[in-house]
């Protein structure tokens, strides 16, 4: 691998660091959800107005046509800063390059603008109560019935779509098909009479996802997204988009930092934390794997500068930076005791959130594709292990 930037990647980097400093927002720790996404919508439109948003999009459809360096220097640029992304995550990494795939004209007209803007955000909704690993097993129907399917059943854990304008929303469409056969992918607004949203409470505290329930909701014909009862194939796409971008993206500087000074601010025996051989052995042990975890994004990386596919590194390093992320947060909550449940970052208490971070922290274990299901494709594809 070659770890070096050539001139016109310094010259990205330059020109995103200036209009960084120009126009970076003030900090802010939004008190309520609802300003927690204004803050966001207004980031993400403050961005959208440097061209800043979906960089990774071709410049047709409004983004800069970047280079997978470009946007590692962009991820790169962000973190360090501890900046978001903006308000639509999903919408820029997953709904703008399915439909540039798959959508027609008119779709890519009406939805690739308003989702670089901000003005539309959007939620995925594909797990069901009975189809989490096991997608393909979901229920929720679509009857086509003149201009207009008409959907009913639930979905669940929708991140977002509490605060969503439109929904990806996979639908059986032939209940007798073979279950891979029969679901067809559509667009749906999150208005439509019909559709019931309510937040579930995580053991964070946060309400950060939700169930959906769908009654006699009419969506428009043409809000299909490729064939019907083929929406498995776009399905699939839409997750390659989640693999290849998110869940995969761990990155332990700040957290391991912030360990290091919350042990040394918090003391054991009367003397700092920090200051016992085994806590000492145990930071560098984590610094050594997150260090290992980024060279191994870093081959990912070549493979994908040199034109072949994501390999099976993705599942990789998705099962281990949430791991190693999990192991973290738990590490620090057992070393901080009562300290750990500070919620401030104020001067002179232990740098906080650790409580909140392991509780959250379980949820990565899960999300995009459960440490079990990262195994087994690890297992059958790199190791190449019998099923
Ligand atoms: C924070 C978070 C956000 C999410 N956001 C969304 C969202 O926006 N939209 C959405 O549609 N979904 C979302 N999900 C749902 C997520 O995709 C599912 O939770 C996940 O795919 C697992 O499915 P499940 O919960 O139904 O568990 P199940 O599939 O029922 O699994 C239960 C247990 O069995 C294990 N298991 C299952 N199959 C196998 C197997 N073949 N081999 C070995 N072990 C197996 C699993 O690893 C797990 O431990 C989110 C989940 C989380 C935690």
């Amino acid at each position: 691998m070659d770890l070096s930037f050539s001139a016109a990647e310094e010259a990205f980097r330059a020109e995103l660091r200036t209009w960084l400093a120009a126009n970076l927002p003030p900090p802010a720790e939004p008190a309520t959800l609802a300003a927690e996404v204004a803050f966001l919508r207004a980031w993400q439109r403050k961005l959208h107005d440097g061209r800043w948003v979906g960089i990774h999009w071709p410049r047709e459809y409004g983004g800069r046509g970047a280079t997978l360096m470009e946007q590692v220097i962009f991820a790169d640029e962000l973190a360090k800063r501890r900046l978001p992304g903006g308000a639509n995550v999903l919408g820029i990494l997953l709904v703008g390059p399915t439909l540039m795939h798959w959508g027609t004209e008119a779709q890519k007209n009406r939805f690739l603008p308003k989702i670089l803007s901000a003005d539309e955000i959007w939620c995925q909704g594909y797990s069901e109560p009975g189809a989490g690993s096991d997608l393909a097993s979901l229920q929720t129907r679509a009857i086509e019935q003149g201009d207009v399917f008409v959907v009913n059943g639930q979905k669940v854990w929708t991140s977002g779509a509490h605060r969503a304008d439109w929904c990806i929303l996979l639908a059986r469409t032939d209940p007798n098909a073979p279950k891979h056969q029969g679901i067809s992918y559509l667009l749906v607004d999150m208005k439509t009479p019909g559709i019931t949203v309510r937040p579930l409470v995580q053991m964070t505290g946060g309400a950060g996802f939700n169930e959906m329930f769908f009654e006699d909701v009419p969506v428009p014909r043409e809000n299909i997204v490729g064939e019907r009862n083929r929406g498995w194939e776009v399905a699939i796409t839409t997750l390659m988009f989640e693999r290849a971008g998110l869940g995969t993206d761990f990155r332990f500087e700040g957290p391991l930092e912030s360990l290091a000074a919350a042990a040394r601010h918090v003391q054991r025996d009367g003397r700092p934390a920090i200051e016992a051989p085994g806590n000492r052995q145990q930071l560098a042990k984590f610094t050594i794997e997150a260090t290992a975890l980024r060279y191994s994004g870093y081959r990912q990386l070549t493979r994908r500068l040199r034109g072949q596919p994501p390999g099976p590194e993705g599942s990789m390093a998705k099962l281990v930076g949430s791991e190693l992320n999990l192991r973290i947060a738990q590490y620090a909550v057992a070393l901080l005791g009562p300290h750990a449940q500070i919620d401030t970052n104020e001067a002179g208490e232990a740098p906080g959130h650790w409580l909140a971070r392991e509780l959250m922290a379980r949820a990565h274990t899960i999300a995009g594709g459960t440490s079990e299901i990262q195994r087994n494709i690890v297992a059958e594809r790199v190791l190449g292990l019998p099923r």
